[in-house]
């Protein structure tokens, strides 16, 4: 294969390169490579059209070709402004560029209305007077052929007369299509004389009024990509079936250039789904807060989640593109994510459910500052100061009065070490009058230690986290769960509500987080030590206190540090 053209920092080939490779060595398209993502806009992008993104940007990157985004915006009805600047934004933050070539189908009308009119005059069009369902009844099945509209003979004047009254708006919604005329008797449906022109006197959020008849997909599709001089028109399996009529219209209608239509395996996920009409029926019955909650499978919503960019990327490029359907595994985008942060996020210190410690023979009033690295393995990224005091908090499950036999942390007469600090020693517990619950643990601490160990070589069997109770900040932290209880099918169903799970989301109210991260910025990663990872929340309502959202959990924090013990 010629491989010549492709830069050396690209993907792994798959079947739509070599297919691009062996263009370009016959040079089918004059050498050129043009692609476009062709989104409509009725609702916001999900991780699937990010896999579509990538794959149409990056060919046109690794062959020094060009990517256009373009709006299919072909249908009235949900398409909105709101829903265009929502591809904008989260094509843009995924790193790609369309430079000047934004489009729009609804731009191309005219010149659609044109086509269309050509094809009458050819006869290779009609205007139908049948209704949706008796078309749908004329068309046939898998094993019985389609019958011919009666209207199908109408001359090309009658056609051309009915289809500007048609434009004219003198006809009800559905009272006439326009139909391509090729065979009633094809084995493949789609080519049982397919609509593509229908009544609809909708209001359109580019257009407005100015039409009342809309071009179908298949109609608008082909064109515009023929209009852009796109080269290679990639979509997925579910139009594999429309391909001969994308092509019997460039053909019937002798446009140049032809672009290429392929098809690959659309990106199913377990645990969520990947279809618009579902994610706006969990927006509208408001299972979920809005198109960017955290725990929505679109751009945006991962955005707001903790999910970088990067991440997102790397986790298409792992999938890979190929011909057959799957269902890939949520865990492996958790785990690009994981990787990305692992890398990047600045360690910190932070308790979710706080446990007051005393340490009744450190000085009242006294403190002192930690010099603290952000991240264990790139000393580049620096430091912090931790304030440690009398009064700390750690996390409630790091305590028990009554441990069992394999519990290493906190408990009485136990002793562990502070992350960072010290070697501390229960010597006491307060209860609460009512409940009988620990509400206070009171320690001593053992001043040798403050390098983490014990100038006598005495061993602990932990190390946990923790803050100092004056100096820490309040938040509020959101644990996200799976969307969904079951992992497949939930797209076949309409039931697929009755999977939802109804504990996804945690709330926790009364967190406490080390004093640095009161400088957080909207959208900055962090790792809390033996947590997780968490990001802090974009949404515009908060004036008032922090808001972390949980982006991924650690593998498996805890056994690593109880393990190495000095793991610092
Ligand atoms: P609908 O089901 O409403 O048609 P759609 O998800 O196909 O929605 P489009 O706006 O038509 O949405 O999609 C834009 C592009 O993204 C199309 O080329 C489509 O093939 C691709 N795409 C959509 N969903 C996926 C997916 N799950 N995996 C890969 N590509 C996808
Ligand atoms: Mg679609």
């Amino acid at each position: 294969m010629g491989n010549m053209a492709r830069n050396d920092a690209s993907p792994p080939s798959d079947f739509i390169r070599v297919i691009v490779d062996e263009d370009l060595r016959t040079h089918r398209h004059q050498g050129r490579v043009a692609t476009r993502f062709p989104p409509e806009p009725n609702g916001y992008p999900h991780i699937g059209h990010a896999k579509s993104i990538c794959l149409n940007f990056g060919i046109a990157a690794q062959y020094g070709g060009t990517c256009n985004l373009r709006m299919d915006d072909t249908d009235p009805s949900g398409e909105s402004m709101e829903y265009v600047e929502s591809i904008i934004r989260d094509v843009k933050w995924l790193g790609f560029d369309w430079q000047d070539r934004l489009y729009y189908a609804s731009d191309y009308y005219e010149k659609l209305y044109q086509y269309a009119m050509r094809l009458i005059r050819v006869g290779k069009a009609y205007v139908c007077d049948l209704s949706a369902d008796e078309i749908r009844e004329y068309r046939g099945t898998l094993t019985e052929p389609g019958r011919e509209s009666p209207y199908r003979n109408r001359s090309s004047e009658e056609n051309l007369a009915l289809f500007e009254r048609m434009r004219a708006g003198e006809f009800e919604d559905g009272a006439r299509v326009l139909r391509a005329k090729i065979d009633m008797t094809s084995p493949n449906i789609t080519m049982r004389d397919p609509v593509m022109y229908r009544i609809k006197k909708e209001n359109h959020y580019r257009t407005g009024e100015k039409w009342c008849i809309y071009p179908m997909y298949d109609f608008a599709h082909c064109l515009s990509d023929s209009i852009e001089g796109i080269t290679h028109s990639i979509c997925t399996l579910e139009f594999e079936n429309n391909r001969p009529l994308y092509d019997w219209f460039l053909k019937e209608l002798n446009v140049e250039p032809r672009p290429q239509q392929i098809e690959f395996a659309r990106l199913n996920l377990s645990f969520t789904v990947l279809s618009k009409r579902k994610l706006i029926e969990l927006v509208e019955k408001g299972v979920v807060s809005g198109w960017d909650d955290p725990q929505m499978p679109t751009l945006s919503g991962m955005r707001r989640r903790g999910y970088s960019p990067e991440a997102i990327r790397n986790f298409c490029e792992r999938i890979g593109v190929s011909k057959n359907d799957s269902l890939i595994d949520m865990a492996l985008l958790e785990n690009c994510v994981r990787e990305d942060l692992n890398e990047r996020a600045q360690r910190v210190l932070a308790v979710l459910r706080p446990l007051r410690v005393v340490i009744d023979n450190y000085p009242e009033g006294e403190v002192e500052e930690f010099d603290c690295p952000y991240h264990p393995k790139n000393p580049e990224m620096g430091s912090r100061k931790v304030p440690f005091s009398r009064v700390l908090y750690i996390e409630q499950e790091d305590f028990l009065e009554n441990p069992p036999k394999k519990f290493f942390r906190l408990a009485m007469g136990r002793e562990v070490r502070l992350r960072y600090g010290y070697f501390i020693r229960c010597v006491g517990v307060v209860k609460n009058a009512n409940r009988g619950e620990v509400s206070e643990v009171h320690c001593t601490y053992d001043p040798e230690t403050r390098s983490g160990f014990a100038p006598d070589g005495r061993k602990v069997d932990a190390t946990i986290h923790w803050v100092s109770a004056a100096h820490s900040v309040p938040a509020e932290v959101r644990l996200y769960d799976r969307l969904f209880r079951i992992a497949d099918s939930l797209g076949e169903g309409p039931d697929f509500m009755e999977y939802l799970n109804k504990k996804s989301l945690e709330t926790l109210g009364s967190c406490r987080v080390e004093p640095s991260l009161s400088h957080a910025a909207p959208g900055d990663r962090f790792q809390f030590e033996r947590l997780g990872y968490f990001c802090v929340d974009s949404a515009d309502d908060k004036d008032k206190v922090l808001i972390f959202n949980r982006t991924v959990t650690l593998r498996d924090a805890w056994a690593r540090i109880a393990e190495k013990g000095d793991d610092r």
